[in-house]
């Protein structure tokens, strides 16, 4: 099965730290928490910065519930280019 294009609008993501409905619904835990500023080891991170991904790609069978539950719609899933949920 080919790998999913994983998209996550960030700008309609505001605040993954307190909604991770996308993270706690996928089956297959696809999905991680990432930060846009690389790794503070000793600093606090904004929690603004953090930003949902496509982690484990190779286990997305497009199943869309990542999609259907975002409350503000930033992901989208396609394969190959083709549908894009
Ligand atoms: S489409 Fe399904 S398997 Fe793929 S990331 Fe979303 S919830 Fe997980
Ligand atoms: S469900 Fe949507 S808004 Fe919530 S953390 Fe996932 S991508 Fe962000």
């Amino acid at each position: 099965m080919a790998l999913p294009t994983i998209l996550v609008d960030d700008e309609k993501c505001h605040d993954p730290l307190s909604c991770r409905k996308c993270l706690l619904v996928c089956p297959t835990r696809v999905l991680g928490l990432g930060t846009s500023v690389g790794p503070e080891k000793f600093k606090q991170i904004d929690p603004a910065f953090f930003v949902v991904r496509g982690v484990r790609f190779q286990f997305c069978t497009g199943c869309d519930k990542c999609v259907e539950v975002c409350p503000t719609h930033a992901i989208q899933i396609s394969f190959d280019g083709g549908k894009v949920a």
